[in-house]
């Protein structure tokens, strides 16, 4: 789709971060859109299941394509949309209860691909839309609807999991800053090959970290999020690894590394090979 379907009545809470990622891809869209003077229409937005999923329907402005996937498979959605239209920048959009759970098995396919694809994962730590189940970024300990004896199993590490998976680019930020959350998305949609950026949210009705995110020192709260270091190698797969052991939220690029797309391993592969026939390619599998 590319328009907005006016009986889509779906309402984030107040105060919800899905907001700011709403508004800071937007901007990103349009700052990519202008740069190389292309249509909104040249964007794909993909999401899955949860209260990120409704992000395809509420952006405001101009429409890019939207597809409401299913839960957990944004990932097979987008690789195949860039599959048969590689000039369409393809977006995911997924929650932590989406991406991390039942989503996470196509991580790593993708991420040895390298497929031309921008993840924005959005990670309240919960989740949501169902009420307020424990997440695999629920800390331990943590009591929720469905584990009311607190949780018992340990959290996901996110930013650590796409290092070892072989992402080739990692960012990170928070709800709190949307036009440096823009700055960021950009530079992973200019990237050439998989990016991810991790996006710390509050879910105000389920989990509230606003203030823990932000910190307020009138009450003593220190700050969850911190600036990665301008010096910072972020060339260095070793070194983002050591990065993302620190506790909390970095706020920038964790890891950037250039190597061939899928689309450019593919090419490589076939070229000069001209075309096999169809009962040519079936014989191959005949025992
Ligand atoms: Fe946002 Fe949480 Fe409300 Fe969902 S339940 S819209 S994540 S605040």
């Amino acid at each position: 789709m590319s328009v907005k379907n006016p009986e889509y009545d779906f309402k984030w809470c107040p105060g919800c971060g899905d907001f700011a990622v709403r508004r800071a891809l937007e901007w990103a869209l349009k700052a990519r859109c202008e740069r190389y003077d292309l249509p909104m229409t040249n964007n794909v937005i993909v999401t899955g299941i949860g209260c990120s999923g409704n992000l395809v329907h509420l952006l405001e402005g101009e429409q890019p394509f939207g597809f409401h996937g299913i839960h957990g498979r944004t990932l097979p959605i987008a690789f195949g949309i860039k599959a048969s239209r590689p000039e369409l920048n393809t977006v995911v959009i997924a929650g932590d209860g989406d991406f991390l759970s039942i989503g996470a098995e196509h991580i790593g396919p993708q991420a040895h691909r390298n497929i031309n694809v921008t993840c924005i994962v959005i990670d309240n730590k919960i989740y949501g839309l169902t009420k307020g189940q424990a997440s695999p970024t629920t800390s331990i300990g943590t009591e929720t609807v469905s584990t009311p004896f607190g949780k018992i199993e340990e959290e996901v590490s996110p930013l650590s999991l796409y290092l070892a998976l072989g992402v080739s680019f990692v960012g990170s930020h928070y709800t709190g800053r949307p036009r440096d959350l823009a700055d960021l998305m950009d530079q992973a949609m200019e990237h050439r090959g998989f990016s991810i950026v991790h996006v710390a949210s509050p879910c105000t009705t389920y989990n509230d970290t606003t203030e823990l995110l932000r910190g307020n020192p009138k009450k003593g709260i220190q700050p969850l999020v911190w600036e990665i270091p301008e010096d910072h190698d972020y060339g260095s797969r070793r070194v983002a690894e050591r990065l993302c052991r620190r506790s909390g939220v970095p706020l920038g690029l964790v890891y950037r590394e250039q190597r061939p797309t899928f689309r450019d391993r593919l090419e490589e592969a076939t070229r000069g090979s001209g075309e096999k026939r169809a009962q040519e390619l079936l014989e191959a599998y005949v025992i």
